[in-house]
This record gives structure tokens, sequence and C-alpha cells, in this order.
């Protein structure tokens, strides 16, 4: 698998391009801004982009995807609960951020147990609320994608709409039971391990 890190956007969101090497699909994962220089790196790498997977539903994980979809017509995919942020500014914090609302349609709504396939790269959806309802991980592949669920020693906030501090703690137990080598692609700032969060993350001490 390729991954692609790119830091978009005044919140520097990290939007990630998985690529499957086999069969030269990919995906984009939170195209939080800057629509022209992810679609630049699709045509790069030459990758035929099979879908848009959205960790949860907040703006600056998401306000490139109307860009990208005037592009390449492919489906749009986010944890069920989180669906209809997308068309609602105060919960998907557009406002805050004094941007437009979004108009952006989820296809493929996720819940606990899908999976999602790039090419023939597979992905488990960890139904992880707590910063946002609807919030996902995704785990396959040797990595997991965590949006702002966790971060490098650190965890997403949970006064946001629909946040909540005890089903963020609820989610962040079951990262406790992931191998230590999974690789931690989170929704901002560097990646880390699950075994190097375990070790020194104060949120999951
Ligand atoms: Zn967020």
């Amino acid at each position: 698998m390729l991954i692609k890190r790119l830091v978009v956007g005044e919140l520097a969101t990290n939007c990630y391009l998985l690529g499957c090497e086999g069969t030269g699909k990919a995906a984009i994962v939170d195209p939080g801004a800057d629509g022209r220089t992810i679609l630049e790196e699709l045509a790069l790498g030459g990758w035929q982009l099979d879908k848009i997977i959205l960790t949860h539903g907040h703006y600056d994980h998401f306000g490139a995807a109307s860009v990208i979809l005037a592009q390449r017509r492919v489906p749009v995919a986010i944890g069920k609960l989180d669906a209809a942020a997308l068309h609602d500014p105060n919960f998907n914090l557009a406002g805050l951020l004094g941007e437009a609302p979004g108009k952006v349609e989820a296809e493929l709504l996720l819940e606990e147990g899908d999976s999602v396939e790039v090419g023939n790269l597979q992905f488990q959806v960890l139904h992880t609320p707590g910063h946002t309802p609807g919030g996902i991980c995704l785990q396959g592949e040797g990595v997991l994608l965590t949006g702002d669920t966790l971060f490098r020693g650190s965890i997403g906030r949970t006064d946001f709409p629909g946040g909540s501090p005890s089903q963020i703690n609820q989610s962040l137990e079951r990262f406790r039971t992931l191998p230590g080598e999974l690789q931690v692609l989170p929704g901002h700032g560097p990646t880390s391990t699950i075994a190097g969060e375990l070790l020194d993350n104060p949120f999951l001490g």
C-alpha cells in the first residue's frame, strides 16, 4: 500500500491518499482543503480514485470533497451517524470556521464491522464516537486511521456539538487490545503506533 500524507488547510488536517499498487486504485481520506493539490497528487501517481472516505463530519475534514467530486465522480463514505452533519453548518463547524456549508452527499454510510475496500486493500470500520457521534476509525493493511479520536499523545475535543467525554473514553478503551505495531495515522499531527500511545499518551494511561 502506498500512503501519502498531505497536510491541508488552516487547521493542518492530515489528508491521506491510500493507494493499492496492485490495481492502481486509491482512496482519499479526509480531503479537508486544498482540493487542487489533492487532485494533482492523484494525477502525479496516475491513481484511479475509487472513493472518498471521511473519518467524521467536520468541515476541516471534508471541505475539499466538493472540489474533488466536481472532477471525479466517486462515492463518499462516512460513519452513518455523521452523515447528516455534512449539511449542518453548526454541527460540521463550517459556521465556526467561517466557511459556506458543504454540499457533499455521502452514499456509503458506514457502521461498526463494515469493511471498506480500495482495490485489493481492505479496512475494517470501528465506530468510535466521542469527538462526534458517527466518528470512525479504519483498521487494515497495518494501519489505523483515527481521525480526530486519537492523536499522538492526545485525543480529540469533546466539546463540539454531539461530542461526549464518556463516549470517547469508551472508544479509547478499544485501542488497548489492538496490535501494538499498528501504525496510527491521525487526523492532525504526526503519526504514531498503538504501542507508543499506550506507553505515553496520558489519555490511554
Ligand atoms: Zn473534528
